[in-house]
């Protein structure tokens, strides 16, 4: 029989007969594939509660293994080894060594966030990738990578501002992976901005890169936010640590 994500089977355990013919039947190729099974000791009972402490990993519960998210992934329709639906089906498994396999593209996901968007379950996908990408990181798997940094200038300038310049977001990105600030693509994109958008928002987009405006009342605002974002992530902190301890303990 056809097998689907047949490229996620260890090769060594995919048996076929490239010809073979059973009571007259021709069952050759595809037909006749067999699976070994396979006997698995290497998970985490954990690992599941440890991806929930992070930012984005709350709901990996709840998935249900449809594949939406992967069928709607902009990531995956370019590379086909990108599989959200697979990654939180090892989650859920404790399957860590799996994901570690794939240190090097979970990071690559774009936030376009068409996942969270299809998935019947809200299971936000996309939470559970940068939850992926962040555990990674801290296990010390993989370096921090330019997602978390753009996030991190992302949310810097929310809590200091209340808004984005799109200017500023990617200056400041630029400076924390240490990229030239003048780039020949940004350029060319500079200058078609310049030729085909009115004088009037341009002026305004020059005034706000300058004098960076602020939301109204964002300073209580953005204490409030601030406070409740250092809440989560001491809890997030403490939980973890509860984990590793059961663990130890166990
Ligand atoms: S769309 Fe949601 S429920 Fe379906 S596989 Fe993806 S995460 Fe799971
Ligand atoms: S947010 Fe990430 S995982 Fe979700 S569809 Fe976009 S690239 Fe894929």
């Amino acid at each position: 029989m056809a097998i689907h994500e047949k490229s996620l089977i260890d090769a060594d355990r995919i048996m076929e007969h490239d010809s073979l013919v059973v009571d007259g039947v021709d069952v050759s190729g595809h037909w006749n594939t067999m699976i070994k099974p396979r006997y698995i000791a290497d998970y985490d009972d954990d690992f599941e509660k440890i991806i929930q402490s992070y930012g984005g990993g709350e709901n990996v519960h709840r998935c249900w293994q449809c594949g939406s998210c992967t069928n709607s992934c902009t990531m995956y329709a370019v590379n086909t080894d990108f599989n959200p639906r697979y990654w939180i089906y090892l989650t859920r498994l404790g399957l860590k060594d799996e994901i570690i396999k794939d240190k090097d593209i979970i990071w690559q996901c774009v936030s376009c966030n068409k996942c969270t968007n299809i998935c019947p379950k809200d299971v936000r996908p996309e939470g559970v990738m940068k939850a992926l990408a962040h555990w990674l990181e801290d296990e010390g798997h993989t370096e921090v990578k330019p997602s978390h940094l753009f996030d991190e200038e992302f949310w810097e300038q929310v809590e200091r501002t209340g808004r984005i310049e799109d200017a500023h977001v990617i200056m400041g990105f630029f400076k924390k992976t240490k990229q030239p600030l003048i780039q020949e693509w940004l350029t060319a994109f500079t200058t078609r901005m310049i030729k085909h958008l009115p004088f009037a928002h341009l002026f305004r987009m020059g005034m706000n890169f300058v004098f960076t405006p602020r939301t109204r009342s964002w300073g209580r605002t953005g204490k409030v936010l601030r406070e409740f974002v250092e809440q989560q992530e001491a809890e997030a902190r403490e939980r973890r640590q509860q984990a590793r301890q059961a663990k130890e303990a166990a």
